[in-house]
């Protein structure tokens, strides 16, 4: 006889990857009742991803412990055949070419190392992941009501539980089939279940979501250890076409360094099964094909390896990221490609700091259900524009280099164009969200270089209070809440702050009926004026926004004279003008409203939140 154990939860996340990571802890800070699983008996100790794009630093507070305990790539470096046999230096060039990026390089450390800095963070919050646990079924309700009722559970996921004892420990064992005997079975009721199972999605596959794309050519092999060589770039991020085979070169945290070696030995893969034979090469072949790459620098055999791997590159995207908008699909759940532009980790944290604010705004009851559409029209286009980036780009990286035996191959010039043009777009800095209920462009003329539909350009501003220079970007945390950033020209003109008191009743008026728990819980003021700091009275800039006295800041230099200034031209504003920038939860500018008309952030608003009526 089983015990069947049943329990509620807001969100259910199976797979405790980086992007079910990264949810799980976003949902946790929002005090979202959240729950995560994982088959894996323990967090993952070696190898997988390991590249940390600049937007991935700037954005989910990680950057202290990431720049703590990462390498930082700085340069890139390129080889290609030489006259004399083997492979000479071609170019050196800035790894991220990203002009906006407040980091502008990349930080490279192993993907566990990143999994522990959402776990210690969650685990303060009092949340574990449940491992190792793997559901057996799922089902969605087919009920129109229950599922247009956010305040119900309409995903119900069952798991099968066998407890043993191993070295008088007791383990949770999965027992995948419900026929055997079991001593207890838990059913799950969820008002929404993240599936971030990895490329081999069980939610996906049990939910009947296909991925559209197809298997490449490409094997690849991937060995990370401590190198003992000659080759003066090992330091760097290199890329190397020779005519034995091509090369990436990602230096990593201490003194370790991890290279994909391109194979082109398809007796490794398995026929029947499309997979790669591990029993027929390993990290000593990869090594060998390394040294053959390497020529003329020496490569010596490392006393150990610390993680090595064999693939096959699938460039593929999921036709849909949702089921009725109740179970969402994220990470390489739904898009899988190569990852020598080191987008894996990165897109998938991305998909899941997407969704996460929009499922606390609705469980909060603040947003309508029709928000949670925007995650897979946002990040299903991003997914394909990676996928489009990938195939140019691993065609090149595998390509033969070109040379005068071989005029048709890849040209340095070639290489570098492809690596450039889309830095803005692999250091995650260019990524842009099209027009939607919540990205609306209408008043882009009011704040001329702040895209709307990117994330917030980050600027130096001073404190008014204390002269304290301040990162816009640190002012806006993911904490599900609306920034408003009210720019509001000159407040030492007495006629101007006539005007700016007026605007600031009117913002507060057009926000208070979206904001059922007080308007400070759901939005943030922020006032950005161009006063000089000699000239400023922040504490009547503060009385009037109703905000605290750190959120009022300067556009002006900081007392040293070194760091500040310019922040209205570097964004485009008019000081004479003005303007409100609407920067959503996730740091991306949602829509700009004119500094005289501010009703129109009711119309954005009104689009996907729900208003109260004045008299509630
Ligand atoms: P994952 O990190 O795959 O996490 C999915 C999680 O779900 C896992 O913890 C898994 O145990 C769990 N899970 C799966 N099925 C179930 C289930 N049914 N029930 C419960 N839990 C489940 N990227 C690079 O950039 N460079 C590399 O060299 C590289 N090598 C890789 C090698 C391997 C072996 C793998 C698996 C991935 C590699 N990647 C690499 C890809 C990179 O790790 C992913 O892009 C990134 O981790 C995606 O994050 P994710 O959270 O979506 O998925």
């Amino acid at each position: 006889t089983s015990l069947i154990k049943e329990s509620n939860v807001d969100v259910l996340i199976i797979g405790a990857g980086p992007a079910g990571l990264m949810a799980a802890n976003a949902l946790a800070k929002s005090g979202v009742n959240v729950r995560i699983v994982d088959q894996r008996p323990d967090k993952v100790a070696a190898g997988q991803a390991d590249g940390i794009q600049p937007r991935t630093i700037e954005s989910y507070g990680l950057a202290e412990r990431l720049l703590r305990e990462g390498n930082q790539m700085h340069m890139a470096a390129f080889y290609n055949p030489s006259a004399s046999g083997g492979i000479e230096l071609t170019d050196r060039v800035p790894d991220v070419t990203a002009p906006s990026a407040r980091f502008p390089f990349e930080v490279t450390l192993h993907q566990g190392a990143i999994e522990a800095i959402f776990l210690d963070s969650m685990e303060s919050l009092g949340v574990k992941v449940c491992r190792p646990l793997i559901p057996t079924s799922i089902q969605v309700s087919e009920d129109d009501d229950q599922l247009k009722d956010v305040n119900s559970h309409p995903v119900r996921v069952s798991f099968f539980l066998e407890r043993r004892f191993v070295n008088e420990n007791l383990v949770v064992l999965r027992n995948l089939n419900p026929f055997d005997d079991h001593e207890e079975s838990e059913i799950v009721h969820a008002k929404f279940v993240i599936g971030a199972d990895g490329a081999h999605s069980w939610v996906r596959k049990t939910l009947g979501l296909t991925m559209d794309g197809e298997q490449t050519d490409y094997i690849w092999g991937v060995v990370d250890m401590t190198p003992d060589t000659d080759f003066p770039d090992i330091r760097n991020r290199c890329a190397i076409h020779s005519n034995n085979g091509s090369c990436m070169i990602v230096p990593r945290e201490e003194d370790k360094v991890r290279l994909y070696v391109q194979l082109d030995d398809r007796n490794a893969v398995d026929e029947e099964s499309g997979r790669v034979d591990k029993s027929k090469i390993g990290p000593h072949e990869l090594l060998d094909a390394t040294r053959k790459i390497f020529h003329p620098y020496s490569f010596k055999t490392p006393e150990s390896f610390d993680w090595w791997t064999i693939y096959i590159i699938g460039q593929r995207v999921a036709s849909k990221f949702s089921v009725k908008d109740r179970v969402f699909i994220a990470g390489d759940a739904c898009h899988t490609h190569s990852p020598k532009a080191g987008q894996g980790m990165n897109a998938s944290m991305n998909d899941t700091h997407n969704l996460a604010w929009k499922l606390t705004q609705v469980l909060r009851g603040w947003a309508n259900l029709s928000l949670l559409q925007t995650y897979e029209l946002e990040r299903r286009e991003y997914a394909q524009n990676l996928i489009s980036f990938d195939r140019q780009f691993a065609r090149l990286f595998s390509g033969k280099p070109r040379t005068e035996e071989c005029m048709d191959g890849v040209s340095h010039e070639d290489f570098l164009k492809i690596f450039q043009t889309f830095s803005g777009f692999t250091s995650g800095i260019g990524i842009h969200y099209a027009p939607s209920p919540i990205t609306d462009p209408s008043y882009q003329a009011h704040a001329k270089k702040l895209i709307i539909g990117q994330r917030l350009l980050p600027q130096i501003f001073v404190r008014a209070a204390d002269s304290r220079p301040i990162e816009i970007q640190d002012l806006l945390p993911a904490d599900s809440r609306f920034k408003l950033l009210v720019f509001v020209g000159d407040s030492s003109d007495a006629t101007r702050r006539d005007r700016i008191r007026r605007v600031a009743e009117d913002i507060r008026d057009v926000v208070r009926p979206y904001s059922p728990d007080g308007l400070t819980a759901v939005f943030e003021i922020i006032a950005i004026s161009c006063t000089k700091k000699a000239d400023v009275r922040h504490n009547e800039l503060s009385e009037l926004f109703g905000c605290h006295w750190s959120k009022i800041l300067l556009d002006d230099k900081d007392v040293r004279g070194k760091q500040g200034g310019d922040g209205y031209v570097n964004y485009g504003i008019e000081p004479s003008v003005g303007a409100v920038v609407v920067v959503r939860p996730d740091g991306y500018v949602g829509m700009v409203a004119p500094f005289e008309n501010v009703k129109e952030l009711g119309a954005y608003f009104v689009g996907f939140m729900k208003g109260l009526s004045p008299n509630m």
